[in-house]
């Protein structure tokens, strides 16, 4: 089944990267149908403006309540009968994309993705596409810090979900053994050559235990380096992880 996705942005072209590796080649293959709109577009005025000051005063400028309706009602209404998309609006003040996000949104057949700029878009807008046009409306942050606008989140966004969609990773089994994926972080990675002359006369080597071929240790290994890291650098994880010391799921290794 293809995954239809909507960007509507001021600047499409930021959206270029999404025909590039694994998502590019998802979308030759048909996996994804991704469609990015130019909001001005759907301005009207003679300089196709989207924004203005705010009401109440203070910095900076708002995003139009008009061309967003219309832009929303466009994308909404152009899928198949009945059919309407989930609407992700990034915003520093949403819920925190994480991977269970990611899962949730990949069972989805159809996302829309509405990129603000300058100090965001007329709250009104929100209220429209809930209740004119009938979406579930979902606003996403990507991590506690302020971006200029939507366009990068949602390239984080949709590479997370697409690698989720089957088809788009060649190797379905990479996406287990992830970090994220059941609350740890990833066990070091390391390839060929086992021996790594760096400098001369320094080596650094892989270590034995990965080279021993007893699959019971190396896991047993790699599970211990999964929960040091994840100690040493996101202890919040650990904190409800499904896989921490002590509860079920650690003996699974
Ligand atoms: N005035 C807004 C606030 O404080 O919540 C910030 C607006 S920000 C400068 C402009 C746009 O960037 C937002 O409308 C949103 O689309 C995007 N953005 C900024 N930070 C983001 C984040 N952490 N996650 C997702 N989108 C973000």
């Amino acid at each position: 089944p293809t995954m239809r996705l909507d960007v509507v942005s001021i600047f499409p072209d930021y959206l270029a990267p999404l025909d590039l590796s694994l998502i590019g080649k998802a979308r030759r293959d048909g996996l994804l149908d991704l469609r990015v709109h130019d909001l001005r577009d759907f301005a009207h005025d003679r300089h196709k403006s989207v924004d203005d000051t705010p009401y109440g005063g203070g910095a900076g400028m708002v995003m139009k309540p008009q061309p967003w309706a219309e832009a929303l009602a466009a994308v909404a209404g152009s899928g198949a009968e009945g059919a309407r998309p989930r609407l992700v609006v990034p915003g520093p003040g949403g819920a925190p994309f994480t991977q269970a996000m990611a899962r949730e949104l990949a069972a989805e057949p159809w996302l829309a993705f509405a990129c603000g700029r300058y100090e965001g878009i007329d709250e009104r807008v929100y209220e429209y596409a809930a209740q004119d046009l009938g979406l579930e409306v979902s606003v996403v942050s990507l991590g506690d810090y302020v971006l200029n606008g939507g366009e990068v989140a949602v390239l984080a966004i949709v590479e997370a979900v697409a690698r989720l969609l089957p088809g788009v990773i060649g190797n379905a089994e990479s996406l287990v053994e992830e970090s994220h994926e059941d609350g740890l972080l990833e066990y070091p990675v390391f390839t060929k050559p086992a021996s790594w002359e760096s400098a001369p006369g320094v080596t650094r080597d892989v270590p034995t235990v990965l080279l021993s071929g007893d699959h019971g240790a190396i896991a047993r290994w790699r599970h211990q380096q999964r929960l040091e890291r994840t100690a040493a650098r996101r202890p919040d994880l650990l904190h409800g992880s499904q896989a921490a010391p002590g509860s079920s799921a650690s003996g699974a290794l």
